[in-house]
């Protein structure tokens, strides 16, 4: 019998592998189970190439809970070990078989899952003792069993094993009672091995009998040994994919379309991602697509692996590339992973501009649900941003679909302003902004919508990438205005009109809360309405980011700013100022003399004082001459205001607006009624 050391440096290795090594310690079944494969893959590889003549005979693996005995097998029928291999593989615990196996057999290995590192000696994380029992595949091999009770310490010695293979026993210890239940064994086995190559049997079948489950003679087959994804494209059905869907995620609904990767080169990756319905509910789960190497499942936390964006995908990827017993922040810092993940955000972009490319209707159809996706995917990640402007679709409020080239070329020649910006219009509320909408159309302007979660941040991302582009929502401003074509036309009206227009509306406009109305006069077409309320663009952007933005508070606490726009060429607004005038011109004349009499004396004070210190009196005056503007001011407001308040229709056409923007409530709402009826 020999005895001896386990080549480590470190003078005990088992406490490290009990601790750091793994997060979880349940995984020391996957690593077992995979060895187990492993082994079988590689004779089965070794026959093909003739250079194992013998029968392959069961393949299967075996996991085997023994209760009493206070023990868990593994059981293949694979390569073997000689006392050699196990010397080797086993005893220098860093030299890895696998990698050596995978060098000499590079090309047709690829089945063979090896990067496992210390997976064996996982086992130490729940045991007390392990042995191994293994008769080698080659011709007059000697059996050999070896143990170890976690020390460095080992004992390897012939053994009567007979049949072909490995047969590696845990005795559990006591803080791992949890692994001789059969039915925790059968949730890992479903968790890390439901999709590996070689059939695992563990436990019997059950079935229903006198009131009960009892077990059958049947062995239980865990796994299904060739999932969708190992499959070539070409030999699946549509159904086939819907399938695997709701095999991996149970009632679901069915996924809107789905991506088969393929690569060889330069790194070796499978798997089906799909497209859930998301809608508009931007619900990362970060447990969606599950990571496998080699159909062993290594993870469903995949942050890191794939982009962010990817998150809201569902499926499988299998890469042998993807280390797998290593934390998960070394994942996240592989080289190989990030390449993966870069392969992947191609892969996905260049699938879909194919589903554009091959179906325009049905990707019309789909956009809704997949928009979401995609603009979270341009907002975060450059490159998949730029693959995405080719097939990036926007949506009028008549529900027309464009791409970004088709949008520019229909609304190039009418929405092209003064400086040569083409100008993006677009609604976050059809209902809401109707009117608005509507006199856009009038205008010939084509209205986007945008009402989706993050079309906000999208459509400024949208501005930086197109040149000379720039959005405004359609009630930012009068129609006339959207799109400013020439320098602004003329209200008409003199110094002194604007100034009583100005009183007049003002003094009637309610006090809503959080609000401030600025008053306006512009000449727009005498068919539009007599006052329109719009919102300034960029306030309201700032006020919408501040909204879901940390740090942005200042904005808002703002109150939202409203422009009060007053149609001066509408006939009422001009019946009410000719009307006014009529009414007051001869008690606000005087006034307005006395107020431009002070005002030309204060210049010339002004003038006078120049550069120079004021005098006391030059001081004095001027504090008597702006009191004096102020008062024959106050008394042209009071003048203005007390007239009216018994001019209805200003105050009408105030509310009309309002209501047409929602902004009309409570008390005023019903004194807007009560005033409506009494003008009828
Ligand atoms: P890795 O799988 O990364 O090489 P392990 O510690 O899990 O690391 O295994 C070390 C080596 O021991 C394997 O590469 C393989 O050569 C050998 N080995 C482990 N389990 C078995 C088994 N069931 N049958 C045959 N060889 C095995």
């Amino acid at each position: 019998m020999q005895k001896g050391q386990i080549g480590v440096t470190t003078e005990n290795i088992f406490p490290v592998i009990k601790k750091f090594l793994y997060s979880d310690n349940e995984i020391f079944l996957r690593e077992l189970v995979a060895n187990a494969i492993d082994a079988t893959q590689k004779l089965k590889t070794l026959s093909s190439f003739g250079e194992y003549k013998g029968e392959l005979g069961d393949m299967r693996v075996e996991v085997k809970v023994d209760k009493e005995a206070g023990t868990l097998t593994v059981t293949d029928h694979g390569i073997g070990m000689t006392a050699d291999d196990i010397n080797k593989y086993i005893n220098q615990i860093a030299f890895s078989g696998a990698e050596e196996f995978v060098n000499k057999y590079k090309d047709n290995a690829n089945s063979i899952i090896g990067h496992f590192g210390l997976g064996f000696y996982s086992a130490f994380m729940v045991s007390s003792k392990v042995e191994i029992r293994s008769l080698s595949y080659q011709e007059g091999a000697e059996a050999v069993r070896w143990t170890c009770d976690g020390s460095p310490e080992y004992s390897m010695e012939p053994c009567d094993k007979t049949t072909r293979g490995t047969e590696i026993t845990l005795w559990i210890d006591d803080d791992n009672k949890e692994y001789l239940e059969q039915a925790r064994i059968d949730l890992l086995l479903k968790k890390y091995c439901r999709f590996l190559p070689v059939p695992v049997v563990s436990g019997k079948e059950q079935e229903w009998k006198d009131g009960k489950y009892v077990d059958t003679d049947r062995d239980k087959v865990i796994n299904a040994t060739e999932p969708a994804w190992t499959k070539k494209p070409s030999d699946l059905t549509d159904d086939d994919y819907r399938n695997f869907y709701h095999e991996l995620y149970p009632g679901q609904e069915d996924p809107l379309f789905w991506i088969h990767l393929n690569v060889d080169y330069p790194f070796n990756l499978t798997g089906i991602l799909y497209f859930p319905k998301i809608k508009n509910n931007l619900d990362i789960r970060k447990d969606r697509i599950q990571l496998y190497c080699n159909q062993v499942f290594v993870t469903d936390s995949v942050e890191g692996v794939v982009p962010e964006f990817m998150m809201l995908l569902q499926g499988v990827i299998d890469s042998p590339d993807i280390p797998l017993n290593v934390s998960r922040s070394y994942l996240q810092s592989d080289r190989a992973v990030k390449k993966i993940s870069g392969y992947i955000t191609k892969k996905v972009a260049s699938r879909l501009e194919d589903l554009f490319k091959a179906d325009r209707a049905d990707f019309e159809s789909k956009w809704d649900d997949i928009k979401i996706f995609i603009e979270y995917g341009m907002l975060t990640d450059e490159k998949f941003c730029d693959a995405a402007l080719k097939f990036t679709l926007l949506r009028d409020t008549e529900g027309k679909y464009f791409t970004l080239d088709e949008y520019k070329t229909l609304v190039e020649a009418s929405q092209t302003d003064k400086d040569g910006n083409v100008v993006y219009i677009y609604a976050t509320d059809p209902v809401e902004q109707y009117s608005y909408i509507e006199a856009a159309n009038a205008k010939g302007y084509n209205v986007l919508l945008m009402n989706g979660q993050l079309d906000g941040h999208f459509l400024s991302m949208l501005e930086n990438k197109l040149e000379k582009t720039t959005f405004v929502r359609v009630d930012s401003d009068v129609a006339d205005n959207l799109v400013p074509k020439a320098d602004k036309k003329d209200s008409g009206l003199n110094a002194d009109q604007i100034s009583l227009l100005t009183t007049l509306f003002r003094s009637q406009l309610p006090k809503l809360e959080k609000s401030e109305f600025m008053v306006s006069f512009e000449s727009l077409d005498p068919a539009a309405n007599p006052v329109l309320i719009t919102q300034n663009e960029y306030m309201r952007r700032m006020k919408d980011m501040a909204a879901t933005q940390p740090g942005m508070s200042f904005y808002a606490k703002l109150p939202d700013n409203y422009n009060l726009i007053v149609n001066t060429s509408q006939p009422v607004v001009a019946r009410i100022l000719a009307d006014a005038e009529k009414a007051l011109d001869e008690k606000l004349n005087p006034l307005r003399a006395a107020v431009s009499a002070d005002n030309e004396r204060l210049t010339a004070v002004r003038a006078e004082v120049k550069d120079n210190k004021p005098t006391p009196e030059q001081e004095a005056e001027e504090k008597k001459l702006m009191e004096s503007v102020d008062k024959s001011r106050k008394e042209q407001d009071s003048i203005v205001t007390t007239y009216a308040a018994g001019q209805p229709a200003v105050k009408q056409m105030i509310d009309l607006a309002l209501l047409g923007n929602g902004l009309l409530q409570g008390r005023e709402l019903s004194d807007f009624i009560r005033r409506s009826v009494s003008l009828l």
